[in-house]
């Protein structure tokens, strides 16, 4: 264990204590993203994420994909909590970096795009090997990690009324349930129940098999292209609210009932998200951590 993950084992020990709901990509889909993202590793920076992740994960990254929604409202990290998600204007259907990513008191780069600018620049420096104790180089990754599913999770670029649909209340079949967690976890517990067995690695194997030689092979190529990290985390951004728009809040209107046709035309929708997020988190950990020498211009 080096130094930076002992105080963080301490802290991951109580976090099994007390789980809080939170909203965020559900389990499963931070699990699922982080697998997806942990398999595409070069051998140099899986490497990396092994040294970096607690000895009692026994080096599986997706085991504390969650971490960051678990820790939230604690006070040490309560400033993380406006992190995994931005508001953009109602009904603008846009995303504009300098306009959004703040906080509710006006703090610039407080939303889930500036973090993940930050926590990459952060672990940008894992491979020098400096002794720079201002970053904890775990915490990081974990953060990386859980920001680049919450980005991809097309509510969490919402509208800044409805808090990202948390406040419209509905029906999922004959549930009660908000709009932001039909995208979070509804849509994903109703695919494992009627295709998948509950089995989550049944559903990845899946997602796996439509990105290696299915319907998406060819465009992973252009999802994980990126010259310039900050450019192409806004389009990330700009991808999730046009989701949001066109797919999330359509017909939607407060009380109303979802159910199938909603779920259909949606679910291969968020299961490309979720893809779309393993592979491009194991493009941003093999230029910051792996053998590629082509970098990522990362902010400063
Ligand atoms: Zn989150």
């Amino acid at each position: 264990m080096d130094r930076y993950s002992f105080g963080l084992v301490l802290v991951l020990a109580l976090a099994s204590i007390t789980v809080p709901s939170a909203h965020g990509w559900s389990k499963e889909g931070h699990t699922m993203t982080c697998q997806i993202a942990q398999a595409l590793l070069d051998s140099e920076a899986a490497e990396a994420v092994r040294n970096l992740l607690p000895d009692y994960v026994n080096g599986d990254l997706s085991a504390l994909c969650v971490w960051p929604d678990q820790v939230r409202h604690w006070y040490r990290y309560r400033w993380t909590s406006p992190l995994h998600f931005i508001d953009t204007p109602d009904q603008a259907c846009s995303f504009d970096y300098s306009r959004d990513c703040h906080d509710q008191h006006g703090l610039e780069n407080m939303c889930v795009a500036g973090a993940i600018q930050n926590f990459t620049s952060q672990l940008s420096h894992y491979r020098e090997g400096t002794s720079d104790r201002r970053y904890n180089m775990t915490e990081a990754l974990l953060f990386l990690s859980h920001f680049m599913g919450d980005i991809h999770q097309p509510l969490h670029v919402g509208f800044t009324t409805d808090e990202g649909g948390n406040t419209i209340n509905l029906r999922w079949f004959r549930h009660k349930s908000n709009l932001h967690h039909v995208w979070d976890r509804e849509i994903i517990l109703t695919a494992l129940k009627d295709y998948y067995e509950k089995n989550t690695d049944l559903l990845l194997q899946d997602i796996k098999g439509n990105y290696t030689d299915g319907v998406w092979s060819d465009d992973v190529s252009s999802w994980e292209h990126c010259d310039d990290l900050a450019s192409c985390i806004n389009k990330f951004a700009v991808e999730s609210i046009n989701i949001a728009c066109k797919w999330g809040y359509k017909d939607v209107e407060p009380g109303v009932t979802l159910a199938d046709d909603y779920f259909d035309s949606r679910m291969p929708i968020l299961m490309k998200r979720i893809a779309q997020g393993g592979v491009r988190l194991a493009m941003i950990l093999n230029r910051v951590l792996g053998e590629s020498d082509e970098g990522l211009a990362t902010p400063t």
